[in-house]
């Protein structure tokens, strides 16, 4: 399919790519149960697969894979094994960039910023120009369009918090999940990749909220224990994870006879997955609760 690459913008041969990378989709169909993963929505329909588009030439679809790569090895794969991640090189805000810049891209030609008012569209163009630049290595740093990253180790077992969704061990360790996020006065683009949420700032409000976060340009560490959640974040979560249990609660019958023929033929393997001890922490926090989807 020939057409006009979106990073480059030169007329070339297109390639179908993955808006979250493959690596991600790999990790957790490897380490599911069944094999198969469910999206949103679409949720009555197994798919083995991620959302794809044709927005890169091959190699623009390269030079995004190389640091991709850098990212599962160093990053996301020690991270989902309860390893250690070492220090990250300039690598890391290429990779979040061009993940912020792909969604970004996404909403914008194949689905739609309805929600986005005139002046945030303007936001909009502007951070897709900045990172456009920052990823064919025109400019040196994203400036304020800037990117954060959130790894979440282990499970939550404090349930001090009244309004913590009842699957957040669930949506925390294996839901993907993508957005473009506004209110009034920033916006923001959302990338949440199992244990790693990227989120990079089209308009940014209270920059003093976003201190532990940051991805620098040439290098850091995401060694710290405790990392602040500024409270936006927290509540959007919150409310990705209960959006997500209203879509379950719309899977068919049919369907979730098929999940539970799929979980008893398996039954050795769901005994040492995360899912089940995803399944075990909600069910310590919430009891019967957890299962209301
Ligand atoms: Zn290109």
């Amino acid at each position: 399919m020939n057409g006009y690459c979106r990073l480059c913008k030169q007329e070339k041969e297109l390639v179908e790519s993955h808006i979250i990378p493959n690596f991600v989709y790999r990790w957790l169909k490897e380490s599911s149960v069944t094999g198969h993963f469910r999206f949103g929505e679409t949720i009555n329909r197994r798919v083995q697969d991620g959302t794809k588009a044709y927005l890169l030439c091959g190699d623009c679809e390269q030079l995004f894979g190389a640091w991709e790569n850098t990212f599962a090895k160093e990053i996301f794969v020690p991270l989902h094994e309860g390893g250690a991640t070492k220090v990250y090189g300039p690598w890391l805000l290429k990779f979040s960039v061009s993940i912020s810049w792909r969604i970004l891209t996404y909403f914008k030609e194949c689905l739609d910023l309805n929600h986005f008012s005139e002046d945030l569209l303007r936001s909009v163009d502007n951070a897709l120009n900045v990172w456009q630049e920052f990823l064919l290595g025109k400019r040196l740093h994203p400036d304020k369009c800037e990117q954060h990253i959130l790894p979440f180790r282990g499970f939550i077992s404090d349930r001090s918090d009244p309004d913590l969704p009842s699957n957040f061990n669930r949506y925390v360790s294996r839901s993907v999940d993508i957005d473009a996020a506004c209110s009034k006065t920033h916006a923001y683009v959302y990338a949440k990749m199992c244990r790693i949420l990227l989120v990079g700032f089209i308009e940014m409000s209270h920059r003093e909220r976003w201190r532990d976060t940051k991805i620098h340009v040439k290098k850091g560490t995401l060694e710290k224990q405790h990392y602040r959640i500024p409270m936006v974040i927290r509540d959007f979560m919150y409310y990705k994870a209960q959006r997500l249990q209203e879509i379950q609660r719309t899977m068919s019958g049919r369907q979730w006879n098929k999940v539970g023929q799929d979980y008893r033929k398996n039954l050795n393997k769901f005994q040492n997955s995360e899912m089940f001890n995803a399944i075990t922490q909600d069910f310590i926090l919430f009891g019967e609760d957890a299962f209301d989807d």
